[in-house]
C-alpha cells in the first residue's frame, strides 16, 4: 500500500470515532433531574463522506510526503488551519452554568447566617450540586478551602514524621500519632461540612454534628500530647497527670453533646444557642491548656528557660485566643452586613486563626517530644495503648453515638424541608 493510501486508510479508521465531549450544566432543577443535559451523550462525528466544510475534517488530504517534500510550508500552513477549523466546536457545548445563588431572604431561616446577605446556595442542593459548588464563589467557598488545603498540609507533615519516628513500635510517639490522626481529620470533617451543608435542613444539622464532634476529638488528641509531652515537670505522675486523659474523654462526652443541642436552640433563642456552643468548646481548650499555661508562668518567674517549644505554645494560645473572639464577634460582617458576602467574613477568619493556631501548637509538640524525651522517660510515664490509641478508639465510638443519637430524630421524623429556596422551615441553625 502506498504512503497516500495509508494516510487515507488512517482517515477513514479515524472517521469511525465518535468523540464524547464535555457535559453542559443547565442549573439545579434541569430536566435532567440531577442539572446535568444530555451533554455526555452528544457527539462530534468524522464523516469523510460529508460534503460540506465545516463537518468535514480534511487534515489528511495531503499524503504526508506531500506536506514535507513539495514545497509544503503553504500545505502545511493550510492543513494547520483546516486542522483549527475541525476542532472549534459548537458554543453551547462548552458553555457551563453553574448552580445559582440566592440572597438571605430567599433561603429559610435555618441557613441563614448573621451579616451575610447574599451568596447563598440552593437548600436542596444535591450532592454533585454541593461539590460543584465548591469551585463556584459563594458565601461557602472560602470556609471549604481555608480548611480542605490545610488537611493536606497537615498530611504532609504526618506523612513526614512517619518517615522520621516509629509510630509502630515506638509507644513514646503514640501520643503524637493520635494528635496527628485528629489535626488532618478535624479540618476535613469541617470542609466536608461546609461543602454538604446545602443538602436539606437536617443533612444541615448532621454536618455541623460531625464537624463538632471532630473538634470534640481534636481535643482529646490535644489533652493526649500535652498529658504526655507538655506537662511540666512539677505535675508529673500527680492525680492530675495520671488522670488526665480519662477526664479529657468526658470532656469530649461534654463538648459534643452540648454543641450538638445548642443547634436546636439557634432559631428561638439565638443567644442562649451561642453561649452553650462556647462553653462547650471553651471547657475542654482550658482544661487542655491549664498545664502549658502553669509551665508558661513559671518560665516567666524564672523557674526555666525559654525554649523554642514554648514560644510556639505562646503564639498557639495568641491564635486560640483570636480564633475565640472571631467565633463569637462575628466581626468585620456584623458592622458592615452585605459588604463581607463572599470574602473576609468572621467564619472564614475563624478558619484560618484555628489552623494557624494549629500549626503552632503542632510545632510546639514535636519540639517538647523531641527536647523532653530523655527526661520524660526518666521521670514519666511511658503512654501505654490504652491511654492513647485506646482512649481514640474508645472515644470515637462514644462521639458516634452520641451524633447517632441527635442524628436520629432528623432521619426518623424530618421535619418539613423546603422544597423551595423562600419558604421557611423547621427547627435549628448553623453556627
Ligand atoms: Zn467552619
Amino acid at each position: 500500500m502506498s504512503m497516500q493510501g495509508s494516510v487515507l486508510a488512517l482517515g477513514k479508521c479515524l472517521a469511525c470515532l465518535e468523540f464524547m465531549l464535555f457535559p453542559v450544566w443547565r442549573g439545579i432543577g434541569a430536566s435532567s433531574g440531577i442539572g446535568w443535559s444530555q451533554g455526555w451523550a452528544r457527539c462530534l462525528k468524522w464523516d469523510p463522506n460529508r460534503t460540506d466544510l465545516a463537518a468535514r475534517i480534511p487534515v489528511f488530504d495531503y499524503p504526508v510526503w506531500l506536506v514535507l517534500c513539495r514545497g509544503g510550508r503553504a500545505r502545511l500552513r493550510e492543513v494547520c488551519q483546516r486542522g483549527r477549523g475541525a476542532i472549534r466546536l459548537p458554543t453551547d457545548m462548552l458553555s457551563f452554568k453553574l448552580p445559582q445563588l440566592f440572597d438571605i431572604h430567599q433561603v429559610p431561616k435555618v441557613f441563614r447566617e448573621d451579616g451575610i446577605i447574599s451568596g447563598y446556595r440552593h437548600p436542596r442542593s444535591s450532592a454533585l450540586d454541593c461539590i460543584l459548588s465548591s469551585f463556584q464563589m459563594n458565601n461557602e467557598t472560602i470556609n471549604i478551602w481555608t480548611h480542605f488545603l490545610p488537611t493536606w498540609y497537615f498530611l504532609w507533615r504526618f506523612c513526614v514524621l512517619c518517615s522520621t519516628l516509629n509510630f509502630l513500635t515506638d509507644s513514646y510517639t503514640w501520643p503524637l500519632l493520635v494528635y496527628m490522626m485528629l489535626i488532618c481529620v478535624y479540618p476535613f470533617t469541617s470542609s466536608c461540612a461546609h461543602t454538604f451543608s446545602t443538602m436539606s435542613a437536617e443533612s444541615r444539622h448532621i454536618c455541623y454534628f460531625f464537624d463538632y464532634g471532630a473538634l470534640s476529638l481534636y481535643s482529646l488528641g490535644c489533652a493526649i500530647s500535652y498529658g504526655y509531652y507538655v506537662m511540666p515537670e512539677c505535675w508529673v505522675n500527680t492525680w492530675l497527670h495520671q488522670h488526665f486523659v480519662p477526664i479529657a474523654i468526658g470532656n469530649t462526652v461534654f463538648c459534643t453533646s452540648l454543641s450538638c443541642y445548642s443547634r436546636f436552640l439557634e432559631l428561638q433563642f439565638p443567644k442562649r444557642s451561642k453561649a452553650l456552643r462556647t462553653i462547650a468548646f471553651v471547657v475542654p481548650f482550658i482544661f487542655d491548656t491549664v498545664p502549658l499555661v502553669y509551665r508558661i508562668l513559671l518560665c516567666c518567674g524564672g523557674s526555666c528557660s525559654p525554649t523554642g517549644a514554648l514560644s510556639n505554645h505562646c503564639y498557639h494560645l495568641l491564635f486560640a485566643f483570636l480564633t475565640c473572639f472571631l467565633f463569637t464577634a462575628h466581626l468585620p460582617e456584623r458592622l458592615a452586613p452585605g459588604c463581607f458576602d463572599y470574602f473576609g467574613h468572621s467564619h472564614q477568619l475563624f478558619h484560618v486563626s484555628a489552623v494557624v493556631g494549629s500549626h503552632f501548637q503542632m510545632e510546639g509538640v514535636i519540639a517538647d517530644m523531641t527536647s523532653r524525651r530523655t527526661w520524660l522517660l526518666n521521670h514519666g510515664m511511658m503512654p501505654s495503648f490504652l491511654g492513647t490509641i485506646g482512649a481514640l478508639a474508645i472515644s470515637l465510638a462514644i462521639n458516634l453515638g452520641i451524633i447517632g443519637i441527635f442524628s436520629a430524630p432528623l432521619l426518623w421524623k424530618p421535619c418539613r424541608s423546603p422544597n423551595q429556596p423562600h419558604s421557611s422551615t423547621c427547627g435549628c441553625k448553623e453556627q
